[in-house]
């Protein structure tokens, strides 16, 4: 089947709607064609982009089968999909994608004694590793993108680890393979001595064909461990560094690992499990030039590590630059390296590692570099150094503007002996073509990942496909001339496949042709790939190709920092604004989300909260941002960022911005939102509900002032009923109850400052603090606020208590800004920068209690176009905990504390994580004496302002509470439970019926001044 034009997202067809209702009538699957699911998939971690015909997610194998059966009898090709992190084009097609990864995920059989384990394709790494520790196992094929990649993918790309000089590719590691073959056929792979019937008759073709192009596979097959391009056609007569199999033996299995999905769908996968070392060391080799930390690898290579990975300068740089990776890198370097090699020795020895470590700091001597090496023998900061590593390509993506770094040479693999010598052959030939790339990953097996800086968008000869082209065949007779491979890890899929018949010359190109024709006659999986494959530099498959535009917009918040361009060669970036974007940067904001997928991982970071719960591409950061990039360049039809589309793929984005620092390309999604519900609210005007919520500060000194009448909606079911249909708010939810004693009139009892009391004070020198309650400490929770300023002051604090010109608290403005009336929200904001400016010029701090709130002022304050007075006012604006610590730290604030008598355990509101703050909740506990302090591993708490309240949103909301937060607060005895968000100590309530205490709350109670009672 062959579409018109596959890089544009295509109206289904006739085929694909009878395809469509065929799927829903005989499966029990996910059934996606609607354009925005089709183009969600139509990309992955390459440059490219076409349209599938649809998406199948099934639900078992009964599903797949039927699913291939019904594409097979209708002539649609099939494609299997893992996590779409393959960076080559392979899982891209217009074809039906298979996504195995939602509930192809189990393991199906766990033998410890053989150390064999039998998986589903979708099953991601990160994952069975999680299920193999406690039984001292592992599966140590270590991708850069465990977390998210899965079993069938890295079976079908012949995935390789950073550790691979040590455990080997995929291949090395996969002991037999399940397959549905497109005939419907069952195979099932294994060691060849042990076949029978298709799988026997398939093992003596493939014999037969290795056995008459055996020249052919002596002159041309590169005789490096790392070599994923073709087929494994050589499992007759190995040629890898490593043999295939641990007895010598010849395992049919491996002629379908790195088949990358084109010979039969893999139904289950069996693998051989490794022992989990007990002990690893690191040593981090600073070089002073790149040429010598390349020349370097050979040696250190002899001292029998488990892992040697290059980090060049720029990627120093710029993990310097990210505020998550900056302590860590840091961590490593001796003075400013242009390179440096992670050295790692793992074993169940640790003194003989210790002693590995200290051959390396001689080794290093003896080359010359005395004193370049930092040892590291803490696993703690060996793991997060490896998350930055692991995080490199990512790293590098975050360059702003058009040209990006593009994957095409990206893993050629050499000898190491002339690794020193290909690099530098390869940096001349990047210069010749104006652009440079940065240099990262396996040096220990001779591939290092490199990406020249290219803008595909440009046309013609100086464009970057041409340019591709060029230094692609510039870069071929480097790798023949060092008899190395030029795919050593990612695959061919669409980037890499023209180049295999020119790694493997005619006779073995025509043998690969032969396996497909004989396992896969009509071309059912993934035509054009491995055999017959399109050029790598055709265009109309590009996902920004020359002829790609976006709409023109005027947005509501500023994103011209993204709206620029970058010279390819230093890198630098041009001014703000200068880009020449028509939507202002929004759509540059959007397009830095390079697919990789790492927003998919399931660990205890923040990112993302909605995927954890639905496992949807669509409910993804990755599906959200591929939305948007498709909505904006019109690619989803007129309107459509304000459409349909865009509203589903928002809905279940919570606003966490887990995401601003977790994703690596700083996608920020919860921003983003913002700015759609702002062209929404331009384009339809605010529903009811949007106008209850956005006026919640307006209403609130009204409903505190007659709370019984506010609160009737939680006493009275019907009117929960009646407010559920009407307002859409979940009559499953009581409401925050209103009260009377707000703070403002609690306030009185409390020795406060006024503003010019204040002021003065600070004159004279006195230490002095401004808090900002907020409307929900201000109304619903006066308690927090009250017991802040009990700290401040028994800390010798004059504190002011933050009031408009109408006796008010000033709201930041953030409800207004969540129901994108983004002109009340300004008029908020400017409110409350000034009547905070007078205080923040001086220096003096603005203490806020609620991290929403509170952070609001330090980020979407400054996209807003508030002028400098928001960022004089962002500098001084600081959490309750931030302030106490700062204080305590600077010997400023020394109360007397009472010792916490139960533990205390701390849940951190998802942009206290996003800020990197939890270390200051922890910190300022931990200053009450003997307090034993830890943190719940949780992302978000599910409640996320209104979210948790919305009717539509109520049980997703509790099942993100169930992943993690709500059983570890059941889990936890007598301990005192601190949460500062709001929401969160609501959703603590709502689903354990345990009260969660403010910090600020926490503090108060453990003043050893028991003269100042605590107001409830
Ligand atoms: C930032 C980044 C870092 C990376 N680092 C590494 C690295 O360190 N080492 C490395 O080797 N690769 C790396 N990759 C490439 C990629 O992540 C790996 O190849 C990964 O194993 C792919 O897994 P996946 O689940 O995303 O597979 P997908 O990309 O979804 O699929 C990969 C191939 O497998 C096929 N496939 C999937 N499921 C099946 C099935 N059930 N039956 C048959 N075929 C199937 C697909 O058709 C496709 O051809 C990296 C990619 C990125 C973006
Ligand atoms: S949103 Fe970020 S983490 Fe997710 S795929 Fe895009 S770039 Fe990667
Ligand atoms: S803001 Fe949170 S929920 Fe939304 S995409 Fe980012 S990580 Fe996911």
């Amino acid at each position: 089947m062959k579409l018109d034009d596959p890089t544009r997202l295509q109206p289904a067809t006739d085929t694909a709607i009878e395809l469509a209702r065929k799927l829903r009538a005989h499966t029990r699957g996910e059934v996606l064609f609607d354009a925005a699911s089709r183009g969600r998939y139509a990309t992955d971690a390459s440059i490219y982009q076409v349209t599938p015909v649809g998406v199948f997610v099934p639900t078992d194998d009964a599903d797949v089968r039927h699913a291939i059966q019904i594409a097979r009898e209708m002539r649609v090709p099939v494609l299997p999909r893992g996590a779409g992190t393959s960076q080559c084009g392979q899982t891209v097609g217009a074809c039906l994608v298979i996504d195995c990864s939602k509930h192809l995920r189990s393991v199906l059989a766990l033998d410890v004694d053989a150390r064999t384990v039998r998986v589903q394709p979708g099953l991601v790494l990160d994952e069975l590793n999680a299920q193999l520790k406690g039984h001292g196992l592992w599966f140590p094929v270590d991708v850069s993108t465990s977390a998210q990649a899965t079993l069938g993918g890295m079976a079908g790309n012949n995935s390789c680890g950073s550790r691979s000089i040590a455990y080997g590719n995929m291949v090395h590691n996969v002991l037999g393979a399940h397959l549905r073959l497109a005939d419907d056929a069952a195979l099932h792979a294994g060691p060849v001595a042990a076949l029978s019937g298709r799988a026997a008759q398939t093992a003596g073709f493939v014999r037969a064909l290795a056995d008459s192009c055996r020249d052919d596979i002596e002159a041309h097959w590169p005789r490096v461990m790392r070599r994923v391009a073709g087929y494994n056609l050589d499992i007759f007569h190995p040629h890898s560094e490593r043999p295939y199999t641990r007895d010598g033996a010849v395992n049919l299995a491996h002629l379908f690992v790195g088949a990358e999905g084109t010979l039969g769908f893999i139904e289950a996968l069996d693998l051989q499990l490794t022992p989990l070392p007990r002990a690893k060391v690191l040593g981090i080799v600073n070089f002073a030039s790149f040429h010598r930390a390349m020349d370097s690898a050979q040696h250190i290579v002899k001292l029998q590590p488990t892992a040697v990975e290059l980090v060049d300068r720029t990627m120093v740089d710029l993990a310097r630059a990210n505020p998550a990776f900056r302590p860590v890198i840091e961590g490593a370097l001796i003075g400013a390296p242009e390179a440096i090699l992670l050295v790692e020795f793992s074993g169940d020895d640790r003194a003989a590692l210790r002693a590995s470590l200290r051959a390396l700091v001689e080794l290093m001597g003896d080359l010359g570099l005395p004193g370049s090496v930092v040892e590291m023998p803490d696993e703690a900061p060996q793991k997060a150094l490896w998350e930055v590593r692991k995080a490199g390509l990512n790293i590098m993506m975050s360059l702003k503007g058009d040209g990006k770094p593009v994957s095409f040479i990206e893993d050629c693999a050499v000898p190491l002996e002339h690794l020193a010598e290909y690099t530098a052959a390869l940096t001349e030939v990047f210069a010749r073509h104006g652009t440079r790339g940065t240099w990262y990953a396996h040096a220990s097996v001779g591939t290092l990942h490199v990406r020249p800086i290219l803008d595909m968008r440009q046309p013609g000869p100086s464009g970057g496909a041409a340019k591709m082209r060029a230094i692609a065949e510039e870069a071929a007779p480097l790798v023949r001339k060092f008899k190395g491979a030029y795919s050593g890890e990612h695959g061919d899929g669409l980037c890499r496949g023209e180049w295999v018949a020119w790694q493997f010359g005619p006779k073995v190109n025509e043998a690969f042709r032969a396996i497909k024709h004989h396992l896969d006659p009509d071309n059912l999986f993934c035509p054009n790939r491995i055999v017959d494959p399109p050029r790598m530099d055709d265009a109309s498959l590009f996902r920004f190709a020359p002829t790609y535009r976006t709409i023109t917009l005027q947005p509501a918040f500023d994103w011209s920092a993204w709206n620029v361009q970058n010279d390819p060669t230093t890198e630098a970036i041009s001014a703000p604004g200068s880009g020449g974007d028509g939507t202002l940067g929004f759509a540059k904001a959007v397009e830095m989300c390079n697919n990789n997928g790492h927003c998919r991982k399931f660990d205890a970071g923040t990112m993302c909260p909605s995927y954890r719960v639905t496992r949807d591409e669509q409910h993804l950061t990755r599906g959200r941002a591929n939305t948007l990039r498709l909505a904006l360049s019109g690619q989803l039809g007129t309107g459509a960022l304000t459409g349909d589309a865009v509203r589903d793929a928002l809905d279940l984005c919570v606003g966490c911005k887990g995401c601003k620092r977790d994703c690596p390309t700083g996608v920020d999604m919860a921003r983003m939102k913002l700015e759609v519900q702002a062209q929404r609210h331009a384009r339809f005007g605010a529903s009811w509900k949007d106008r209850l919520t956005g006026r919640l500060p307006d209403i609130a000194p009204w409903a505190s002032a007659l709370p019984w009448l506010a609160n009737l909606r939680n006493g009275s079911p019907a009117l929960a009923r009646w407010a559920e249909r009407h307002l859409g708010l979940s009559a499953q939810r009581r409401l925050p109850p209103w009260r009377r004693d707000t703070f403002g009139r609690l306030a009185g009892r409390l020795h406060l400052a006024s503003r010019e009391a204040l002021l003065a004070a600070h004159a004279e020198g006195a230490n002095a603090a401004v808090l900002w309650s907020d409307t929900f400490n201000e109304y619903f929770e006066p308690a927090n606020a009250v017991a802040a300023v009990q700290v401040l002051q028994s800390g010798g604090y004059t504190v002011h208590a933050l009031r408009a010109g109408n006796g008010r608290p000033p709201c930041c403005g953030r409800t207004h800004l969540a129901a994108g009336d983004t002109a009340r929200a300004r008029a908020r904001a400017q409110e409350l920068v000034a009547t905070l400016l007078p205080f923040a010029r001086r220096g003096i701090a603005i203490v806020g209690l609620e991290p929403s709130c509170l952070l609001t002022l330090r980020d979407e304050y400054l996209a807003m176009h508030l002028g400098d007075a928001a960022r004089v006012v962002a500098a001084q604006a600081m959490l309750f905990e931030e302030f106490v610590v700062r204080e305590s730290r600077a010997g400023r604030f020394a109360p007397e504390w009472v010792a916490p008598e139960q533990p205390i355990l701390v849940h951190g509101h998802c942009h206290q994580k996003a800020f990197g703050l939890m270390g200051s909740v922890l910190d300022a506990l931990r200053l009450l004496p003997t307090a034993q302090v830890s943190q719940i591993e949780s992302s978000c708490c599910g409640m996320a302002g209104s979210f948790g309240y919305e009717a539509a949103h109520q049980a997703v909301s509790m099942r993100m509470a169930e992943l993690s937060l709500l059983p570890a607060v059941r889990a936890a005895g007598d301990a005192i439970i601190v949460a500062d968000g709001t929401s969160c100590r609501h959703q603590i309530a709502d689903g354990t019926g345990r009260s969660a205490l403010h910090v600020a709350q926490v503090m108060a109670q453990h003043l050893a001044d028991d003269d100042i009672g605590v107001v409830r």
